[in-house]
């Protein structure tokens, strides 16, 4: 007889937890619903049902569920086994998938805050229940969900709190639960008194004397012609309706009016036909095909401009047609108004767009329109998290521009990386998996030159548009010569100034934002640092404040040295700010803007920017890595890369492949219609292979010295990397742990440990941090391997002087 239940909490514990529950509950409860149970002494967790059983557990005495909270499952099953992959692939606990999974206003707790709700006056409509804890709100501004439970005597309070939020009554407070309220909008229709020819004219006959309804309800008509469905309020406003005629025309029961719940993420736009693809293309679209006949992940490596996104389309198209879903994963910066309305025009409501800026009432939307399979929801367009949503069905994932760095999660818990998820995806739903990219990643490339995934090049750009012409400057001849202006060469000047006399536009990059990233004192040498952490700070020049990138300490610049207080603080490197600066001074005529972080927060901080751009209201746009995603502008003849070295320089073992990436996916934006574009990158090193191999375009060059350089070095995709990162307030402390934590890894892993080594910054937010790194080759099971990890994490907890220190593992940590 089923009478237990395992669920998942959560909270970051390793395993699942028992609860008893009654024959009755039993038959009812469903897997990946949620239930509200009791925890520690006196906490409520909502929690998703894993399992049912019949074993009691032998360690604790099993507590009975407060009370079932859904109907139907919530979570589906392909998803929980995801979510399990995850935990184990990534070492963290389920309760820390389900936490980054589902949205805050599912996961209702004890602690929760609940306030009423002033605007509430319809007290009939409640029942005892709801009628009790309205009533308690009018004498506290405040409840905690366990006071309710105190109010009505029970413990199973999660349903009438869900009801009472749902006929809006009570907010939950909104630092723990941003409240979701569906959005209403108005109809009008006939009122059905008036059906028939007869009785309409009657009906106008008696607004004779009213000519404004009269004319309102005439309007009416020619909006509603040869269309049954009700005609939205706001259309007739918008034509100069009042909104006292319309009210009147309601009571008079002319009109009847509706309310329709509307789910924000909603678009009208036309939908077209999708575009026929090229002889090329057609042969890509082809070649995948096949390569999915044979295997379930296929890369497309297609040149910028190529049409991608097109051949995306037409797979869409396909899989759509054998009912089946479509998740097409993009980098958040990518995710702009540009891609969503393309691929809109071509599949309109059947897409549902997810990502970060979005809200919990829209997070909240998506996820239910999947969990019911709505029309709204069979293709997910989203960020890297969207692969923890309640997929049913998958028939395709892609995964667009996959050498992306941002589809790898750092913080917090799970640490996964989305493109490896969705590969795990895929596969769970027997699903095909394309990964799309102008420059794959080398370890994509590396499973494709392995046959682990399909292959097919692209080369062509659409229309046979050329690839831009790169050319490299040498600033440390510009710098002899002296023929630079502040960060700028003679020849980046001279091709800024005939792009601008040709009246096109032009995309500068600098990878640093602020005006320059440190200041630092001429006389001694000291560059203020972070109270908090171990770095210089950043001075943003619109504000005269120094800044701090790691934990947001701010303070006004000081006007002498902190050390030997002369003032001589002097300003070393340059940033985005500085550069957008010198322009201004160059080309005072000229419109110039700066696209980095700064400029760009707020849900549409970004889009504005980029629609001002598209527009051709800005000429120069200044910007860091977010202006290589997800522009496509026709008027950009000229890109300018400011500096390469400090990317080349990176100390990371991925900086050359990054570098060669990010130029050519900068450089893409150059020249995109009839016109070839020019790129021009300046460097003290040109000879340097990477910006050599830009220049040619050449790839497959690239990937190979890369690939040697890892087989050499030992680095994915050759090894696996893990890296376990202790933190701590006391560095005595974190030192000591580290010492025995790397002990004893060297006692399994052996001379593929690497530290602990202090980080370059060794303090941020005031902890110390140590790291160490080990390199697990990929003949050794990677199981056995992790298995291993954490039986040495266990041991270092059962530590009790280590307790307190944080431990983090990070599987892939790359
Ligand atoms: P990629 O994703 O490879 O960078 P896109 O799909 O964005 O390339 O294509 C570049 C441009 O060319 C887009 O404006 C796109 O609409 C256009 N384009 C590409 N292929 C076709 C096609 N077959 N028919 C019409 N337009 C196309
Ligand atoms: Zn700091």
């Amino acid at each position: 007889m089923i009478n237990f239940i395992n669920v998942i909490l959560p909270i970051p514990l390793q395993k699942l937890f028992t609860y008893r529950i009654t024959a009755a509950e039993a038959d009812f409860i469903k897997i990946g619903s949620r239930v509200a149970v009791p925890f520690g002494k006196s906490k409520i967790y909502t929690a998703i049902v894993f399992e049912l059983h019949s074993e009691q557990p032998t360690a604790y005495e099993a507590k009975d569920i407060f009370q079932i909270l859904d109907e139907f499952p919530i979570v589906t099953g392909p998803q929980l086994k995801h979510w399990q992959w995850i935990s184990s692939y990534y070492m963290c606990s389920l309760g820390d998938v389900l936490r980054a999974s589902l949205p805050k206003a599912f996961l209702l707790e004890s602690e929760t805050l609940v306030l009423k709700n002033a605007a509430f006056d319809q007290v009939s409509i409640l029942n005892d229940d709801e009628y009790l804890i309205w009533e308690a709100l009018e004498h506290q501004s405040k409840l905690k969900i366990q006071d309710i439970g105190k109010i009505l005597d029970r413990k199973g309070v999660l349903t009438v709190v869900n009801s009472l939020l749902s006929k809006e009554v009570i907010e939950v407070k909104e630092e723990i639960y941003e409240q979701y309220k569906p959005k209403f909008v108005k109809y009008l229709d006939l009122h059905p008194t008036h059906q028939t020819d007869d009785q309409l004219h009657q009906l106008l006959d008696n607004l004779s004397k009213a000519p404004k309804q009269r004319e309102a309800l005439l309007l009416f008509f020619q909006l509603k012609q040869g269309n049954d469905a009700p005609v939205l309020r706001k259309k007739l406003l918008d034509k100069g309706i009042s909104a006292a005629v319309i009210k009147a025309l309601v009571e008079k029961q002319v009109f009847e009016q509706s309310e329709i719940r509307e789910d924000r993420v909603s678009f009208d736009t036309e939908i077209k036909m999708i575009h026929e693809l090229n002889e090329y293309q057609a042969k890509a679209l082809s070649g995948i095909k096949a390569a999915f006949d044979e295997k379930e992940v296929c890369l497309l490596h297609g040149v910028t401009s190529s049409g991608k996104t097109e051949i995306y389309s037409h797979l869409i198209a396909e899989t759509l047609e054998q009912g089946r879903q479509v998740l097409y994963l993009l980098p958040e910066i990518a995710l702009t108004t540009h891609i969503i309305s393309r691929l809109q025009h071509f599949f309109g409501d059947k897409i549902a767009v997810f990502h970060s800026r979005y809200s919990v009432d829209e997070r909240v939307e998506v996820w239910n329109n999947l969990v019911n399979r709505s029309e709204k929801a069979q293709i997910v367009l989203g960020a890297r998290s969207s692969i923890l949503l309640p997929f049913t069905d998958l028939g395709l994932i892609i995964v667009d521009e996959e050498h992306e760095t941002s589809f790898k999660q750092f913080e917090p818990s799970p640490r996964y990386h989305a493109r490896d998820a969705a590969i795990m995806l895929g596969h769970l739903h027997r699903a095909k998996v394309l990964l799309g990219s102008a420059t794959p990643s080398v370890e994509t490339y590396h499973n494709a030159k392995q046959q682990k995934y399909g292959y097919v090049a692209l080369n062509r750009r659409y229309k046979d548009v050329q690839l831009p012409e790169i050319e490299l400057v040498d600033i440390k001849e510009k710098h002899r010569k002296k023929r630079m202006k502040g960060h700028f060469s003679d020849r980046l000047l001279l091709l800024i100034e005939d792009a601008l006399a040709e009246k096109e536009q032009v995309i500068l990059f600098q990878n640093r934002r602020g005006f320059s990233p440190i200041v630092e004192c001429s006389t001694c040498g000291v560059a203020p640092q972070c109270p908090n952490c171990d770095v210089s700070l950043t001075f943003h020049k619109f504000n005269n404040e120094l800044k701090c990138h790691y934990c947001g300490h701010h303070q006004a610049l000081p006007k002498t040295c902190p050390a030997c207080e002369n003032p001589t603080l002097d300003s070393k490197g340059f940033g985005t700010e500085q550069i957008e600066l010198e322009l201004k001074e160059l080309y005072p005529e000229t419109k110039v803007a700066r696209m980095d972080l700064d400029t760009t927060r707020g849900k549409y901080g970004y889009q504005k920017l980029l629609r001002s751009f598209h527009d051709q209201e800005i000429d120069i746009l200044v910007g860091t890595q977010m202006l290589t995603k997800g522009l496509d502008f026709k008027n950009v003849s000229l890109v300018g890369v400011l500096n390469a070295d400090n990317l080349l320089n990176f100390p990371d073992f991925r900086a050359h492949e990054r570098t060669y990436q990010l130029m050519v996916q900068v450089s893409g934006r150059a020249g995109r219609d009839e016109k070839r574009g020019k790129v021009a990158i300046q460097s003290f090193n040109p000879y340097h292979q990477i910006l050599q191999q830009v220049t040619t375009h050449d790839y497959d060059t690239m990937f190979k010295d890369q690939l040697n350089e890892r087989h050499q070095f030992l680095y994915p995709p050759l090894v696996r990397l893990v890296r376990i990162v202790l933190k701590h307030k006391d560095f005595i402390k974190v030192e000591g742990a580290a010492n025995w934590m790397g002990r004893s890894l060297v006692n399994s892993f052996g001379d593929r440990v690497l530290g602990p080594t202090s980080p370059s910054i060794g303090r941020i937010r005031n902890k110390y941090i140590k790291s160490i790194l080990i390199k697990l080759p990929e003949k050794i099971s990677l199981n056995q391997s992790k298995g291993q990890i954490q039986k040495i994490k266990d041991s270092f907890m059962s530590i009790p002087d280590y307790r307190s220190v944080q431990v983090i593992i990070d599987v892939d940590c790359y």
